[in-house]
């Protein structure tokens, strides 16, 4: 009998696991996951000033090759519960469709790979020619402190060395087998601060009003696109989020204005070549005159796995199963693969993003079907012979 990807997501869907709290999620992927062989540790992360997290790695096999699958169990609130059609954390299936905080991202992608691992372990005497692990981090939707990047080192620690790893994040943008993410843009935030001389508006010529510098330097900073993009990603984009001087008078030149920017950034560009490229492009606009860019500390790096054996085989695996060829794309905002391509290639694959943190997020039971069938597919090829991929 095969395993059932939609009685696991229902299980899931009913922990109530709102980012930090643990809502018995991870106990369930334990109690699945140890009666399947695997090794199970559950660890807890702990950093000052942030809530402590629980996180899952298990495993089973020794050899090579180590294919992860990875992923969080942790969902964004559910927001005016009353506006759902069905309880976030009930599990009501309607005419084929399964409602839940969590349904698409991404409790139902764990599900499906967790019954995918069971039957290909079933169809294997119960132990895969390699290793399989499950790398399940309790932090995504918050501030990511205390998940995948404490997981990752814990496992490293360990001595643990993966060669593959899949991330089932919602990739598709309509159907199943439309998009395959291989990389992801960078980013990275900063503040541009003008300072002047304040006076009065009716003498202008006392005072040094920072408002024009600054609407001159953001013209500037915005006139020409960062880049024209590269061979996987869209050109790099900034975008300012906010302007503020925060001037409650109308007689007053203010002594200081401010504006907040977000830049999304391809492989063209590093945290350090982003910042030469806008502070020099304000330099010219200031002619002389004073700002300062304050720069937040970012992890958010760009990275990119190249098209290869690996994203191959997940691709004609998707295209095999769903009848779709799917697009290799860079798009969207970034994801916990970041952490992940620092040790071995990433590609992700999940259920679709329609309903993902709406109110009645919800996946077609359908899809589970289907996915849990692509992931089938990738197990059985990377475990097979002439996968084309190191063994
Ligand atoms: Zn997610």
């Amino acid at each position: 009998m095969s395993a059932d990807p939609i009685a696991l997501a229902r299980d899931l869907l009913r922990c109530p696991s709102v980012t930090p709290a643990e809502g018995g999620a991870l106990a369930y992927l334990d109690k699945v996951l140890s009666g399947a062989g695997f090794t199970v540790h559950r660890i807890v992360s702990v950093e000052p000033g942030t809530d402590d997290v629980e996180n899952l790695y298990a495993r089973i096999g020794t050899e090579g090759p180590h294919l992860v699958l990875a992923g969080h169990t942790d969902v964004v609130p559910p927001g005016d519960e009353a506006r759902w059609r069905h309880g976030p954390f009930a599990g009501d299936i309607v005419d084929g469709v399964l409602f839940g905080r969590g349904a698409v991202d991404m409790k139902g992608a764990i599900a499906c790979k967790l019954a995918a691992v069971l039957d290909h372990l079933a169809a294997n005497g119960g132990r895969p020619k390699g290793s399989i692990s499950f790398l399940i981090t309790g932090d995504e939707e918050g501030i990511a402190v205390n998940g995948t990047v404490k997981l990752l080192q814990w496992a490293a620690v360990l001595g643990e060395k993966f060669d593959h790893c899949i991330l089932g994040e919602p990739t598709n943008p309509k159907d199943l087998g439309d998009m395959v993410k291989i990389g992801r843009r960078g980013s990275l935030n900063g503040t541009l601060i003008v300072t002047g001389t304040q006076g009065h508006v009716a003498y202008p010529a006392l005072a040094d009003n920072p408002v024009r510098r600054i609407v001159a330097i953001m013209a500037a900073v915005m006139a020409e696109p960062l880049d024209a993009g590269s061979a996987h990603f869209d050109p790099s984009n900034l975008e300012f989020t906010s302007v503020d001087v925060g001037n409650k008078t109308v007689n007053v030149i203010p002594s200081e204005a401010r504006a907040r920017f977000n830049i999304r950034f391809n492989d063209h560009h590093s945290h350090t070549s982003l910042r030469a490229l806008v502070e020099a492009r304000a330099r010219t606009a200031a002619k002389g005159g004073h700002f300062r860019i304050e720069w937040e500390p970012s992890n958010a790096d760009v990275f990119l796995t190249e098209p290869g054996p690996f994203v191959e085989l997940v691709s004609s695996a998707i295209a095999e199963m769903t009848g779709r060829q799917p697009a290799l794309s860079t798009s969207g905002g970034t994801s916990d693969a970041r952490f992940i391509k620092n040790y071995c290639p990433v590609v992700e694959f999940g259920l679709v993003n329609a309903t993902m943190h709406k109110i009645d997020e919800c996946v077609a039971t359908a899809d589970l079907v289907a996915l849990t069938a692509v992931y089938r597919r990738i197990l059985d090829r990377y475990f097979g012979a002439g996968s084309g991929l190191p063994q």
